[in-house]
């Protein structure tokens, strides 16, 4: 089976040079190196879509598509963070 639900980086892609350019920050991205949340190097590379891997200690993470972390992931990051708080101090009197 071809993955077809993939957004594929081709040159051929349509919608402006703003467009373009955001491709050209992501793609930039992608072929950095980024900080490992585990052991701090910076030696975490991608190793494919939305899976991120230090070379230093190991450590593969799931990340964003394009980055280890996205804005959204650190929204999501927080807001699951808050809900676990939350229902940890509700879990004795809610049931
Ligand atoms: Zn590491």
């Amino acid at each position: 089976m071809k993955e077809n639900g993939d957004i594929m980086v081709s040159p051929s892609i349509r919608g402006g040079r703003s467009l373009r350019l955001k491709l050209k920050n992501i793609t930039a991205s992608t072929k950095m190196k980024h900080q490992c949340p585990r052991c701090g190097k910076k030696s975490v590379r991608r190793k494919s879509t939305g899976i991120w891997q230090c070379r230093s200690c190991g450590f593969t993470f799931a990340g964003g598509a394009y980055a280890p972390s996205t804005p959204i992931g650190t929204v999501v990051r927080r807001l699951v963070a808050d809900i676990a708080k939350r229902s940890s101090t509700k879990a004795s009197s809610s049931v």
